[in-house]
């Protein structure tokens, strides 16, 4: 390769990094809201409760409780794909036992799981 070459391949490597940087700068936004949507539920959730033991009725709070740790549930789903599109712009999975590793590595250094 031309020296010319290498520098051309290395400015578009550069390139590509900062495209990948902003890729996951934008989806770590996004992590950040939701976590922040969840601190908002605990919150209401706290307050629901507090509400009923001033009245002396837990029956409504009930319902309501399981409903909105559901939408909890829900928004940590949303929030594990956002880290699974944050691995895969930096080319790198995870393991089943936690280990983050190259998208291309067949077995974890860690377990020695096999990658399919
Ligand atoms: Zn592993």
């Amino acid at each position: 390769m031309s020296f010319f070459d290498k520098v051309k391949q290395g400015a578009s490597e550069a390139a590509k990094k900062a495209q990948q940087t902003v890729e996951i700068t934008k989806f770590k936004t996004q992590v950040s809201l939701k976590e922040r949507e969840i601190d908002k539920i605990y919150k209401i959730i706290g307050e629901s409760v507090y509400t009923s033991y001033l009245s002396g009725d837990y029956t409504q709070v009930e319902a309501n409780v399981s409903e909105y740790c559901q939408g909890i549930a829900q928004i940590n789903q949303e929030i594990s794909e956002l880290e699974q599109k944050i691995a895969e712009v930096r080319n790198e999975k995870e393991c089943k036992c936690g280990k983050v590793v190259a998208a291309d590595t067949k077995f974890c250094s860690s377990c020695g799981h096999h990658f399919a």
